[in-house]
């Protein structure tokens, strides 16, 4: 007979986001099973080095971090004008951390919490019962097995891999994140640095690329790009030798793709969740995913805490995770998305020009951006933007047409938070705010 598993509920995917909502759910007392096809101890191997805000911790109540886990501590961040003449301080206290070791952290606490981990295990299909998702059917050393739970979280990542194999009348939005979506992040990691160059965290916004400490005095020259790891690789390369040349020797590289594109409009299904990079919840503006998939899941602990309690994980019982989830972070990173197109076009020249003049790109400003994931400018500020990039044209270092490509995403960005703001009370409302969403998207030409 076929080996079968039940609880409460069930995660789908070990990483960063399924352990945070398992340890949470577990806390609350329920029976939590969580199946990773990798091994545990594995996950986060392919990244290795990331950080992490100090205020996440505080805000999502973790502990900080200590060695070996925790490989430095920075204040301070520089960002750098394509000319390299305008060197922006970003203050904000972050930690540089291992990033499987932050894992295996997070599992231990939810393993203490009672959550049940069953690593190497492969989730392949849903089990449908009367269109609702009632369990999973996956392998286990070879072995097939099927898993029965009262509402099934997928935490697996850029795979998705319950979304995307839901039936359409359970879940719409069920197609992969396509190649062309996708940010591809590349990290060489060097070491033997001779001096007089760059120490602590410093990043070169228009190539989207940074200069990073790693362990003792080495170094992480990264990027991020779209299309392909060949690309962004061949941009890594670019950047390094026109700015750097070739410092130092590599010691290792690292590489992994992330979704770049909006969440989908809903979160949820009948007995469904999804949540973290499965639900591309990462930050428009830099692409980092693991404090703001701490953000959707949190608020999905407490609405499935409570559905469970009132025994309703219908549409109806888990849209709150939905409304909060829309309306808070996801209006902010959506604003954010929408203004993606205009910021890519952008020329060096162009990007010196904003640098220079001291708008937009301030310290304050990134400041802002980082804690509260977006940047409202007042009345008098918006008027010495317009009149500075209308300077700019004039004086011919500003393109009109980037002028008129950044109007019109700004006004677009504005639009669709206001639409986000509007989301929706209840599900028999869903669909004509999914339509508009959907022909705004379609506006900025990155649906
Ligand atoms: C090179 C690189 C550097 C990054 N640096 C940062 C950073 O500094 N800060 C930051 O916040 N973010 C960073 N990110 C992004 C961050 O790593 C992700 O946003 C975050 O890890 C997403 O967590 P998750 O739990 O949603 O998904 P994942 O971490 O991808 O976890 C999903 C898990 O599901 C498992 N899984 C997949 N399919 C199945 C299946 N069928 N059955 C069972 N299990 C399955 C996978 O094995 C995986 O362990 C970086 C990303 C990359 C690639």
């Amino acid at each position: 007979m076929e080996k079968t598993f039940s609880a409460d509920i069930i995660v789908v995917g070990g990483g960063t986001a399924g352990s945070f909502f398992a340890w949470r759910m577990a806390q609350r007392g329920y029976q939590v099973l969580v199946f990773e096809k990798q091994k545990l101890s594995d996950l986060g191997k392919g990244i290795e080095i990331f950080h992490m805000e100090k205020i996440r911790f505080e805000e999502f109540d973790l502990p900080y971090p200590e060695p070996p886990e925790l490989i430095h501590t920075e204040t301070i961040n520089y960002t750098y004008s394509p000319d390299l003449k305008v060197k922006i301080p970003i203050k904000g206290t972050f930690f540089v951390m291992n990033m499987p070791l932050f894992i295996q952290r997070l599992q231990n606490y939810a393993r203490q919490s009672g959550a049940v981990y069953h690593e190497n295990t492969i989730i392949d299909e849903p089990v449908i019962e009367d269109n609702a998702l009632v369990g999973v059917r996956g392998k286990q050393n070879g072995e097939t097995f099927e898993a029965q739970a009262k509402l099934i979280v997928d935490a697996s990542g850029l795979a998705s891999a319950v979304r995307t194999q839901l039936p359409g009348s359970l879940y719409a939005e069920n197609q992969p994140v396509p190649a062309e979506k996708c940010l591809y992040v590349c990290l060489e990691l060097r070491s033997e640095i001779p001096e007089g160059y760059p120490t602590g965290s410093n990043g070169y916004m228009y190539h989207k690329a940074f200069w990073n400490k790693s362990y003792g005095t080495d170094v992480i020259l990264g990027i991020g790009q779209p299309i392909s790891f060949e690309h962004a690789w061949q941009k890594h390369k670019e950047w390094r030798e026109t700015y750097f040349g070739d410092p130092g020797v590599v010691v290792g590289t690292r590489q992994g793709a992330i979704p770049f594109t909006r969440p989908p409009f809903s979160l949820i299904g009948n007995r469904f969740m999804v949540i973290g990079d499965a639900a591309n919840q990462n930050k428009p503006f830099s692409g980092e995913g693991v404090t703001s998939g701490f953000t959707a899941a949190s608020i999905a602990v407490d609405v499935a805490d409570a559905a469970l309690k009132r025994g309703d994980l219908s549409l109806k019982g888990l849209w709150p995770y939905n409304m909060r989830y829309q309306t808070g972070q996801g209006a902010k990173f959506a604003a954010s998305l929408a203004q993606l197109p205009a910021t890519v076009e952008l020329s060096q020249k162009d990007v010196n020009y904003l640098f220079h003049k001291g708008i937009i790109f301030t310290s304050e400003d990134f400041e802002r951006l980082n804690q509260n994931y977006e940047i409202v400018f007042s009345p008098p500020k918006l008027i010495k933007i317009a009149l500075t990039l209308i300077w700019g044209v004039i004086t011919m270092r500003f393109s009109l047409r980037s002028l008129i490509t950044f109007m019109k995403a700004s006004s677009l960005a504005g639009k669709i938070k206001a639409h986000y703001l509007d989301y929706p009370k209840d599900p028999a409302d869903f669909q004509p705010w999914a339509d508009r969403a959907k022909r705004l998207w379609n506006e900025t030409g990155t649906n």
